[in-house]
């Protein structure tokens, strides 16, 4: 399995995108800026997408990329996605006012994108080329969030990735229960911002530092941060070095590293 990292940025800037990932050619997750620099082929080679929420730097690209390959494909796109996700999609932009509604064009009975209702603890199969074994993780957000953890339909371990969130202890209990090859979480704010994050319920380093203390003694995997503003990068990644040289409980002796755009993570 393979995990394109097309974006993950907490903003846009020049080469910074919002958070989205090409898991090998079929499967979307989220649809941040970053899905801009696909190819049409490759876009409409995407035959699912799931969606963590309905905050727009996580749905951006989605409406364009469906106006950009809606016709070049033989089925709809499918969109799984929390019901409250679906159903804000549906009321605040494919409304026929910030976008067509695609689930009716060109036809009801051949439309461009199908949504489909998905619930924290089910497990997915999708990958219509290669088949992914997909479970939906808690998350702790302003909005109905999810996280996911992602397999080959035939074993091996899992990319596991946060969503937005904040202090989420059911997450824990589940990834703990997972064969994870790595993790993906996010710090949206850096310590200075601490207040502000609670607020928007984001992790700073801090929070994250406590979060990651739950992984199970003598679990270890890289784990990826994400979801940086890009004016705050070096301030987040630098206080997370200096907790962990610390000793901090959580980010001692752990593989921590920033996820760079355009990265490919093979496991
Ligand atoms: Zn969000
Ligand atoms: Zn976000």
């Amino acid at each position: 399995m393979q995990v394109r990292v097309l974006g993950c940025s907490g903003a846009i800037a020049k080469g910074c995108r919002t958070t989205s990932f090409l898991v090998d050619s079929d499967l979307l997750v989220d649809a941040g800026t970053g899905v801009g620099d696909l190819t049409l082929d490759e876009m409409a080679a995407i035959d699912d997408v799931v969606l963590t929420h309905s905050h727009l730097d996580h749905i951006a690209a989605l409406p364009l990329m469906l106006d950009a390959v809606g016709s070049r494909r033989t089925r709809p796109l499918r969109v799984h996605a929390l019901r409250a996700t679906i159903e804000a999609l549906r009321a605040h932009v494919f409304n026929n006012v910030i976008w067509p509604d695609f689930e009716s064009i060109p036809s009801l009975e051949a439309p461009f994108v199908t949504f489909h209702d998905i619930a924290v603890g089910q497990v997915l199969a999708l990958g219509s080329r290669e088949p992914k074994r997909i479970e939906v993780l808690p998350a702790v957000h302003t909005v109905p969030a999810c996280g996911f953890a992602i397999r080959r339909a035939d074993g091996g371990p899992h990319w596991v990735f946060s969503g937005d969130t904040e202090r989420n202890a059911p997450f824990w209990e589940r990834v703990n229960a997972l064969d994870v090859a790595m993790l993906v979480i996010e710090t949206a704010f850096s310590s200075r911002e601490q207040v502000l994050a609670e607020r928007s319920l984001h992790l700073s380093p801090a929070v994250l530092a406590d979060e990651l203390a739950q992984i199970e003694p003598g679990k270890r995997y890289p784990i990826y941060i994400t979801h940086t503003k890009p004016a705050e990068t070096e301030e987040i990644m630098s206080q997370i070095e200096v907790l962990a040289a610390r000793q901090v409980a959580g980010l001692a002796e752990r593989d921590i590293r920033w996820l760079k755009a355009d990265g490919v993570l093979t496991f």
